[in-house]
């Protein structure tokens, strides 16, 4: 009975909600899209369900776009227009983090429909076996094999509860969202004491897979810091300068021109960290979600629309989910 109802709610919002938003004003909707991966790859399973969409449904998403005839921009190229030039709906394709996948699944399909892209990268990563502490939390509670040890202690003393292994992927988002609550570095502590959280596959992007998009992808690159540390209030001064400042050099030195757009690691920012961003960057995004409405933008702030595949697997999903209304 839910499932109909939802289904229902799905196609009125699809249809009527998505003919609305096109309506109005002007407007830019940016689209923030983490891993792109064939549902059948391993590399699926072992990712979180906000965090990931199919290779299937983005394939299908692009063909959602290329059907609406909406055009697809830059947010750059987008803000450099004038009020007037602009088109009544334009939509911009996101990628956070710089995973190795979405070289291999996404972009050979955006180039397949005349896409451009925008690749937020995290400097300090590139070529790595993926090292956020999401990811290695993630595995450690999905593996069949895990066994708390006392090298699990300080994580586990970090957890609303002792976890009982494997958990299911709902279960270990649950556990990730938790221990938001604490800083990167003590997450990052308490992890490293955990050898097998470690996986020895590359899963992001290279600095030469990144100057291939980049060349011949119709990728912009963007920074997304050094490390992924969330900017938030009471961050030493000299982790912001790395974070925002820094990485925006290293990216200088491998793609050879300023980039010019960054990324909030989680959304998260203080207003130094706003600042800081505001003084070295034409413009950000951010994670809150909304349209981007034409005369009513600061371009250090601009919003997304999510996109997961639990929420767009359906044509009708993936519009519903382009209005904001869902
Ligand atoms: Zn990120």
């Amino acid at each position: 009975m839910k499932t109909m109802i939802k289904k229902f709610l799905h196609g009125i919002v699809g249809s009527i909600g998505w003919r609305i938003a096109k309506l109005g004003d002007k407007k830019l909707i940016i689209l923030m899209y983490h891993r792109i991966l064939p549902s059948s790859d391993e590399r699926y399973r072992f990712e979180e369900p906000g965090m990931v969409v199919s290779y299937e449904s983005f394939r299908m998403h692009m063909q959602v776009i290329t059907d609406e005839g909406i055009p697809v921009v830059t947010p750059e190229a987008w803000l450099e227009k004038n009020e007037n030039e602009r088109p009544p709906v334009a939509i911009a394709i996101t990628f956070d983090d710089g995973w190795l996948d979405n070289y291999q699944y996404a972009f050979p399909v955006l180039k397949e429909f005349g896409f451009v892209s925008t690749l937020f990268v995290v400097t300090d990563y590139l070529g790595c076996p993926a090292p956020f502490w999401p990811n290695r939390v993630l595995r450690l509670l999905l593996d069949k094999n895990s066994v708390i040890s006392e090298e699990w202690h300080d994580l586990v003393n970090m957890m609303p509860s002792k976890p009982v292994l494997p958990m299911s992927r709902d279960e270990a988002a649950h556990v990730i969202a938790s221990l938001k609550h604490y800083s990167d570095d003590d997450i990052y502590r308490a992890l490293n004491k955990i050898p097998s959280s470690i996986s020895g596959q590359i899963e992001m992007i290279s600095a030469d897979q990144l100057l291939e998009a980049k060349a011949t992808m119709g990728v912009e690159v963007g920074c997304h810091t050094r490390r992924h540390y969330r900017l938030l209030e009471g961050l030493e001064e000299s982790l912001l300068q790395e974070e925002i400042v820094e990485s925006k050099e290293i990216l200088k030195s491998i793609i050879s021109e300023d980039p010019t757009t960054f990324c909030f690691p989680n959304g998260d920012y203080s207003s130094r960290a706003l600042k800081m961003v505001r003084e070295n960057y034409v413009a950000a995004v951010t994670t809150a979600r909304g349209h981007n409405i034409s005369g009513n933008v600061d371009k250090h702030q601009l919003v997304r629309i999510g996109v997961h595949n639990d929420i767009s697997d359906t044509p009708l999903k993936f519009k519903a989910r382009l209005s904001t209304f869902m």
